[in-house]
Parts: structure tokens; sequence; C-alpha cells
């Protein structure tokens, strides 16, 4: 009973290795791994005590327990030392507070894992925060669930920084490649919302000018993206 969009962060697990889910709540995506026997240990981490409870109901329930650590935990605090991670995941969260937890407990880490990473939102500053820790995304996909488009971002670490342009750090360097009826969807979509509040801003009129062309250059980047 994994969603679409864990399925989709599932098949970008390395096999074999060991996974941190941070955020993992009813630790579906653990569990899944495990079961399918893609992975041969992780830890699901919960900040919060209601989902740490789901977590550990759960890998009860499925008797995995010797398979799946259920901890409560901030962020990557629920990884000890010297626990060899090689995939963390963090999903379903805002993207700064994705950045928040990657940076308060990234230096812990023995090892750079891979990391697969879902922004709700503000998908711009999970890959800032990639390209700044000398991360190469590696793989991007965007899947529409229940009326909503989520992002998901694979990155792995490399040792020649790279950059991106203002365009890739925004739509996605891979998804812009792609342009996937998804893609197009989400962008429509956005471009419609920053219409509307361009209208509203026009209509007041005592807004200041800067924040008005600010919405414009951002109209004029999706339509040449989605144009092109
Ligand atoms: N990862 C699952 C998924 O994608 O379906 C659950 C997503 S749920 C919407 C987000 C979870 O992140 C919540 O259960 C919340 O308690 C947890 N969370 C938020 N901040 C956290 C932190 N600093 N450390 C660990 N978990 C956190």
């Amino acid at each position: 009973h994994l969603s679409h969009r864990l399925q989709t962060v599932a098949g970008f697990v390395l096999s074999g290795s060991r996974l941190a889910d941070i955020g993992s709540d009813h630790a579906y995506l653990p569990a899944y791994l495990v079961m399918n026997k893609k992975i041969k240990w992780a830890i699901a981490g919960e900040v919060v005590a209601g989902p740490y409870q789901n977590a550990v109901h759960e890998i009860r329930q499925l008797h995995l327990e010797n398979l799946v650590a259920t901890r409560q935990a901030d962020g990557l605090a629920a990884i000890h030392v010297d626990e060899e991670i090689d995939v963390v995941t963090i999903c379903g969260m805002g993207g700064s507070l994705i950045c928040q937890i990657l940076t308060a407990g990234f230096d812990q880490l023995n090892k750079q894992p891979r990391l697969i990473l879902q922004p709700n939102v503000n998908e711009v500053a999970v890959r800032h925060w990639l390209i700044r820790n000398s991360y190469q995304i590696v793989a991007e996909e965007i899947v529409a669930e229940d009326r909503h488009i989520y992002e998901i971002i694979v990155a792995d670490p490399i040792k020649e920084p790279i950059t991106l342009t203002t365009t890739e750090y925004l739509f996605g360097p891979l998804l812009l490649q792609a342009k996937s009826p998804a893609f197009i969807q989400k962008w429509q979509g956005e471009k419609l919302k920053l219409q509307r509040v361009l209208a509203q801003l026009t209509q007041a009129q005592n807004e200041p000018v800067a924040k008005e062309q600010e919405l414009q250059q951002k109209i004029k980047l999706i339509e040449e993206v989605l144009n092109d």
C-alpha cells in the first residue's frame, strides 16, 4: 500500500543499502523496502510522538523489529555514530525544513550518503543546498497524486563542485530536460497563480512596482520554459 510518490522514492534507493528515512511517520517506506528485500536494514526517524508511535506500531505489526530501528529523534540525530548509512530519504516536508535538517546533522555522518529528497514546496532551496554541499543531482522525477504534484530529487556526492543556472535551480535541471506532462501541468498552474496575484496587485495600485516586476519576470520565465 505504498503511494505512487513513495514507490518512486523507493525506486532510487540503492539495492543492499542501509537507509535512514527521516520524518518517516508510519515507516511505510523502510517497511516496504526491507519486506521486498531491496535493503538490509533501515532507521525510521521521527521527532513527533504521534508519528513515532505510528512507526513503532507498523514495524511491530509486521514483525520487522530486527530490520527497521524506530527512533524518536530530531532529523539526522536518528542516525548513531558509526552507523554506515548509504541512503537518506527525507520526504513530505517543506524544502526549507529539509535543508535545516540536513544542515543541522550533516557533519555527524561518517559517510556522505545518497540523498533522496521530496520537498512539498520550495524545491529551489533544496537544489541550492545540494550544490552548496558538493552534491550532484543524478535523477529527478515529478509525480501527480491526489491533485498534488510532487518533485523527487536524487543526489550523490561529488568531488568537483558544479553549478546550475537560475532556471535550472527553479525548474530542476533534469525535469527541465524531460518536460513531462506533470511538469507542464505544474508550471501552467504556477503561472495561473502568479497571474492572479499580479492582477490583484495591479488593482491595489499602491503596491511597490518592484513586486509587480518580479512577478512579471517569473511569469515570463515560466512561459519561456513552457513554450521552448
Ligand atoms: N515521509 C513520510 C511521507 O513522505 O509520506 C511522512 C511525511 S509527513 C507529512 C512529515 C513528517 O516529518 C511528520 O511526521 C513530522 O513529524 C516529521 N518531521 C518534521 N520535522 C522533523 C524533524 N526535524 N525530524 C524528524 N521528523 C520530522
